[in-house]
């Protein structure tokens, strides 16, 4: 009889990430109230994920995103430092990406801009 497919704990593998993930910037170690994970996938066999892990630096306020690969008992990541915050990442996440039509219309209204940006924001 088939073993049923592994199955990734996401939550031991953050709590484990949480421990081991440093800020590269000055090197203060993540807990887990900062780090959130955006994206998973899990790949079956053999056991492995894809992750991506989104972190908040609580001493120097930076943010970073991590790429995490587990194939069996092999892990990669890879950071890069974000402007997004965790709930931008949750915002953009499903929307598509900016098309030309999206740059023409910035290209109109910033030919009409008077440079108030109060105004502009608060529509
Ligand atoms: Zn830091």
């Amino acid at each position: 009889m088939a073993q049923p497919p592994h199955k990734a704990d996401f939550k031991k593998i953050i709590e484990w990430l949480a421990y081991i993930l440093k800020c590269p910037i000055c090197g203060y170690r993540y807990n887990l109230e900062q780090t959130k994970i955006i994206d998973s996938k899990e790949n079956i066999p053999p056991v492995g994920a894809n992750l991506l892990v989104h972190t908040d630096c609580e001493r120097c306020k930076s943010s970073v995103v991590f790429s995490i690969a587990i194939d069996g008992p092999e892990i990669f990541s890879v950071g890069m430092v974000t402007d997004l915050t965790s709930s931008d990442t949750s915002k953009f996440k499903n929307t598509s990406a900016l098309n030309s039509d999206d740059v023409l219309a910035m290209h109109q209204f910033l030919e009409g801009f008077s440079g108030d940006f109060r105004t502009a924001l608060s529509k």
